[in-house]
């Protein structure tokens, strides 16, 4: 082992007054690589990474990133560490421009000039974005607004972007563009961890795997591993 991992996450418990949405959930995510988080709906996942980010409190267990204990840090401070979240249902303020809710993602950075410089960076790896940057991001399709909600993550130049559910609802084509971006920003040096249900292709980008069934994991291991045996897809993920 080589330093502490990027993201450590120990014995989590997440509770909504009586409901115990995450009972005792641990899971690394070293540097490099894509970690999937898997499971039905329900089994804890999002509450999982919206406890890591600050959003909702951890009532037991505890969060490291970067070796540091951020188990209370507010979101802000989370943000500013360096781990930032897509959140599920592709969040974008609908009533704003797809260059104003960029600005957002900046809110925490005070180069201006170099928001500006990213925001023009992120029109050239999105160039729908650049071409729509003055329309309202309601008006932008499905498959536009989970570009604009991942390049609004970005913005915060984090060295973990955390993904719930990026393919939801979205068509099979714009989806693999949406995987492929993941593998092109890993392969630049992001680490990711993503949730989702599409778990066959989770798993064909990621380098590990975790998968929750009512707020436990109950598996963690290698992609190829889970992709390789019928088995485990059929135990835990009902075939994926
Ligand atoms: P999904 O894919 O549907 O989002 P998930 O695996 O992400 O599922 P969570 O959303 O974390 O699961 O939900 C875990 C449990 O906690 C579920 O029983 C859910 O109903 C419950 N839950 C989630 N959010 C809240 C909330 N704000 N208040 C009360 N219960 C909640």
């Amino acid at each position: 082992m080589t330093g502490p991992a990027l993201l450590e996450i120990e014995n989590l418990s997440v509770r909504y007054g009586a409901i115990s949405a995450v009972r005792g959930a641990s899971l690394r995510v070293e540097k490099g690589e894509i970690v999937s988080l898997l499971g039905a709906n329900g089994a804890g996942k999002s509450s999982l990474v919206n406890a890591a980010v600050g959003i909702v409190p951890a009532a037991g267990g505890r969060i490291c990133f970067e070796g540091r204990d951020i188990t209370r840090a507010p979101a802000e401070t989370v943000v500013a560490r360096g781990m930032t979240l897509s959140p599920e249902g592709r969040r974008v303020f609908a009533d704003l421009t797809v260059r104003e809710n960029l600005l957002l993602g900046a809110a925490l950075m005070r180069d201006r000039a170099r928001v500006q410089a990213d925001i023009e960076t992120y029109f050239e790896m999105f160039p729908i974005l650049g071409a729509r940057q003055q329309q309202l991001a309601k008006t932008l399709s499905g498959g536009e607004q989970q570009m604009l909600a991942i390049a609004r993550a970005l913005m915060s130049h984090p060295r973990l972007l955390m993904l719930d559910e990026p393919s939801l609802g979205l068509a099979p084509r714009i989806v693999d563009g949406i995987f492929d971006l993941m593998v092109r920003l890993r392969d630049a040096g992001l680490t990711i961890l993503v949730v989702e249900q599409n778990a066959s292709e989770a798993l064909g980008i990621a380098d590990r795997a975790y998968i929750m069934t009512t707020g436990a994991v109950v598996y963690e291991g290698r992609a190829a591993d889970l992709i390789g045996s019928t088995d485990l897809m059929d135990a835990y993920l009902g075939s994926g």
